[in-house]
Formats: C-alpha cells, structure tokens, sequence
C-alpha cells in the first residue's frame, strides 16, 4: 500500500487569473476599480508595527462591533473570517453535517462544490429556469442544507426577498445560507430575515463593495446560536484567523458609510451604462445586479472573444462549463476602463461580421 492511497484527493476551485504584468485592463475577478475609503489609507499609515508583537484580538471584537453597527444586529450575531471565501467554508464544515444533500443551483458560485468534496459533504445540484432564476420549489426536497448567492454568480440576477424567504421558510430544519457577495450594486439583502428565522446565514465581503479584496475580509450574519457554532468549529482550527491590520482597517473601512455609497452606486451607473453599449453590439445577458455582466454574442463564440481580449490585454472571465461556455464574466471597471473595453469589442464585432 502507498501512502498516496490516503491522500484527501480534491479537485480545487481555480480562482480567475491575478497576472503580474502592469496596465492591464482587469475585469476577470470582480474586484472594486477605485481605492478603500480614505480613513483605511490613514489607518494603515498610521498604524504602529510594534503592536504586530502581540497576537491579535482572536474575537475581531473591533471589527464584529463595527458590522454589528452598521447592520443594527448585536456583535454575538456577527462571525468575521479570512474573505467570505474562508466564512463559507467555515460555515460548509459547521452546518452542513448531515447524509442528505445540500442543495445549491447547477450554475452558480464553483467554490460550493469544491468545498462539498473536501468536507465529505453530499451534494445536489437544483437547475436554474431557462430565464437563469432559481426555482424556490426545487428546494423542498429533503436536504442537509441550502446554500445559494443572490445575487447570484457568475449570471448577476437577483431573486426577490419573496422568492429567498420562501425557500429559508420551507427549510426550517436545515441551515440556509444566502451568500450576498454582490448585494451592495442594487440586490436586496436578507439580512433583515435573521431575526425571524434562526436557520438563516447571510454571508457578505469586503472584497467588492469595500474595495478591500486584498485584505481578505468576509463576515456572517445570523442568530447567536448559529455564531456559537461558527466559532466552536473556528477556534477549533485556529483562534487568531484575522490579522491585526484587517481587523483594524476593516473596521475603519465600515465607518465610512458615505463613500460606500458613492463607490458602490458609481458602479451601478458604470454598469447600467455599459449594459446599453453591450445590447447596441449585439450582446444580450441576464439583467445584473452585480458589479459584473455576463454576457453572450449569438454570432462570435465566447471563447475567440476570451482570447481577442486578453491578447489585447483586457481581462475577463471564461468556463468551458455546460449552460455557460458561450458567455463572458465582465467585471465593471472604471468608466474609462469599460470605455476601452467597448472600443476594442466594436472594432472586434464589426472586423467578424
Ligand atoms: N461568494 C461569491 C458568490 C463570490 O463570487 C466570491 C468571490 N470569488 C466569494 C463568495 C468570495 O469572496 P471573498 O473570499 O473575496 O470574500
């Protein structure tokens, strides 16, 4: 027997590509075109490495006060980890511990099924309609847990309060979770459902909306009850998960609520915009709510665009996936990054038709 025969195999998500070379126009990871809020800057500047010394606050009190401020829910109710990518996880590990399937739709987030494999959970995968939505009645089967964006990725639809609240509702013995990644460019949060339902966790990040991709900084909402079993399973791996700076910067990051807004609705009005560009070439896409579209041409295959754009060194995203390998992930960029965008797609568009 070889060691190699106890190996835990996986298959591991890929994550979109970070290239090295300057001036690229990089629209493939759906990361926030314009900086942190100043106060993060000043922070940072700021900040003392002498206190790098000592471990950090193992309960991101600062930060899991901050949210909890923000979001009028108490700091017991507020689980912060390393980008939501690690709360998801974390959260995979703690809920989803049962023999039936945990539920999420056939095209959404690729991380959910990879998680699913490495905890040894069972899965079932709920196809979205024709129309890209998800169907509340596919989640009335038996299950160990529901887990689905909303918006959801990479389509950028968003589903009605109505239409998530029905599905936490006719789950009331499994743990659901609404990963809102993209809330913040226009979805509709359900945040306000965790005092209702103690089977709800929202999961958010700082990676788009705040800017702060970076510093890797995620966070959960729920019913303190769920918290406690977060953090029992947390502070079972490792207690001081959040470093220093990210607890303080992020927290620094949450106190400037007027510049959230003027970052996040700048782009919205980016992406309404370019919505009207991309139609005028032909393109059509679910109506996103995101702060990225995901587009298809009906006569140019999404991966000759794929290539013609990074050879030009503009970035967006591509799977060879059923359902999705005639569609494009495009980032919303600055305005003058989707200007250049849109330029290079007429030429390219007009060159092939
Ligand atoms: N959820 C969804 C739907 C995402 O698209 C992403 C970004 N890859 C994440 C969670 C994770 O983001 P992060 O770990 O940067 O918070």
């Amino acid at each position: 027997m070889s060691w190699e025969e106890n190996v835990r195999k996986v298959v591991p998500y890929v994550a979109g590509e970070q290239p090295r070379k300057p001036d690229i126009i990089k629209l493939n990871t759906n990361e926030c075109p314009y900086p942190p809020a100043p106060g993060v800057g000043k922070a940072a500047a700021q900040m003392d490495p002498g206190a790098l010394r000592l471990y950090p606050d193992p309960d991101t009190a600062i930060l899991a006060e901050a949210l909890a401020e923000y979001y009028h829910v108490k700091p017991e109710q507020v689980f912060v980890g390393v980008g939501s990518d690690d709360v998801l996880s974390m959260a995979f590990m703690t809920f989803f511990n049962s023999d039936r399937p945990v539920l999420f739709p056939d095209v959404t987030y690729s991380f959910y099924d990879v998680w699913a494999e490495v905890h040894r959970i069972p899965y079932k995968t709920c196809p979205l309609d024709e129309n890209w939505h998800i169907r509340p009645e596919d989640y009335r089967q038996p299950n160990g847990g529901v887990i689905f964006p909303n918006p959801n990725a990479p389509t950028g639809l968003m589903e009605s309060l109505e239409t998530v609240e029905e599905i936490i509702r006719t789950n009331r013995d499994s743990v659901v979770i609404v990963d809102e990644a993209y809330v913040d460019f226009g979805g509709v949060s359900a945040l306000g459902l965790v005092e209702k339902y103690d089977n709800l966790l929202v999961v958010q990040t700082f990676s788009k909306s705040r800017a702060m991709a970076g510093m890797r900084i995620g966070f959960c909402v729920g019913n303190e009850k769920l918290i406690r079993y977060l953090n029992d399973v947390k502070f079972s791996f490792n207690s001081y998960t959040m470093n220093l700076p990210a607890q303080l910067l992020g927290a620094e990051a949450v106190r400037d609520e007027a510049y959230f807004k003027e970052i996040t609705g700048r782009i919205i009005a980016t992406r309404e915009r370019v919505k009207g560009e991309l139609k005028k070439l032909g393109f059509s896409f679910p109506d996103s709510r995101a702060n990225f579209i995901f587009a298809t041409h009906p006569a140019i295959p999404a991966k000759e665009i794929f290539r013609a754009l990074r050879e030009a060194d503009i970035y967006v995203r591509h799977w060879d996936k059923p359902r999705i390998s005639e569609y494009l992930r495009i980032t919303i960029g600055t305005d003058e990054q989707m200007d250049t965008l849109l330029a290079f797609l007429r030429d390219y568009v007009a060159g092939v038709m």
